[in-house]
């Protein structure tokens, strides 16, 4: 199926040893959505309830174990500084991350992206981390190098069925590689944060709708940005619109609160009445591919403490 239907990008979230959340369009977040519009990976909102999903899989990320999360890493961070493993105040980790894709064809071929969408992609995330998108964005220090392509013919896996077997099966690299399994589903893209690695390191990585590669035929969707925002999450940031209106948002301090996702470009949004005009050009909303530029300062320095505590 090659169908233009709106796909919402999406986050999964592992909370217990096999638990996956899987929070399709239904949810507090995509309801002020006008019918058809697209939308992106969906993180409910704290506190919100989660519908539709995957059954018993199907959870939702709380004010507490937001604050739970925070602690954690805070702790973690503490500890291993005291092994020695720290970025200096004020410096980034600034990893190279080998990428491993994992391109999921059905009997039929279809799903089959060139080699040169896939050398694309991963110059658009060297393009997105490196913040040469615009010149208020931050270059992150991270940097992507393909690892490895591998091809795989099997129509459940390119329509995400069994989506936790295939991952364990083909998942490749440790903790600080980044697998991209490319699928035709109903979501843009789906990903694991990072602080849920330890539990289930098979599954680690992130989901992505072929058609959203450079090129492909997800229009508004299909210069790659996709990969960027859901590698976004597994550096463990949440949407700029995560917690709505509240100072405790999405735990980054420049990125100014938002009241619910954004689509197409509007500019000028200002959905709260906190300050800053909402951030919509942030690879963490859930604006169009060409209305993207940047990941803020904040959101640099929570991915290089994330990839300290969880992926270094
Ligand atoms: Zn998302």
């Amino acid at each position: 199926m090659r169908s233009l239907i709106t796909r919402p990008r999406m986050l999964a979230v592992i909370v217990t040893g096999a638990a996956l959340t899987l929070t399709p369009l239904g949810g507090q977040a995509t309801a002020n959505r006008p019918a058809g519009q697209p939308s992106d990976c969906y993180v409910p909102s704290a506190g919100a309830a989660a519908k539709g999903g995957h059954g018993a899989d199907t959870r939702d990320i709380t004010v507490a174990e937001q604050k739970a999360i925070e602690a954690k890493t805070a702790d973690l961070l503490k500890a291993k500084a005291a092994r020695g493993i720290a970025v200096p105040k004020g410096a980034l980790a600034a990893a190279s991350v080998p990428v491993y894709i994992n391109v999921m064809r059905d009997s039929a071929g279809n799903g089959d992206v060139t080699d040169t969408q896939i050398s694309q992609q991963i110059a658009v995330l060297n393009k997105t981390f490196g913040g040469q998108e615009s010149s208020s964005a931050a270059n992150t220090g991270f940097t992507f190098y393909l690892a490895g392509t591998t091809r795989y013919n099997n129509t459940q896996w390119h329509q995400d069925k069994q989506s936790s077997t295939y991952r364990k099966q083909t998942r490749k690299g440790g903790k600080n590689a980044l697998n991209i399994w490319l699928v035709d589903f109903g979501y843009l893209g789906i990903a694991t944060f990072p602080w849920d690695y330890a539990r289930n390191p098979g599954i680690d990585g992130i989901r992505v709708q072929y058609t959203s590669l450079p090129g492909g035929s997800a229009t508004n969707y299909n210069y790659g940005e996709t990969a960027t925002h859901e590698a976004g999450h597994w550096f463990g940031l949440y949407h700029t619109f995560q917690g709505g209106c509240t100072s405790t948002n999405d735990e980054v301090a420049d990125t100014p609160a938002q009241s619910s996702s954004t689509s197409g470009c509007p500019e000028g949004r200002d959905s709260c009445s906190l300050p800053g005009l909402d951030p919509i050009h942030n690879y963490m909303d859930y604006s169009y591919d060409t209305c993207y530029t940047q990941f803020t300062p904040g959101q640099s320095t929570r991915m290089s403490n994330m990839w300290t505590a969880y992926r270094a």
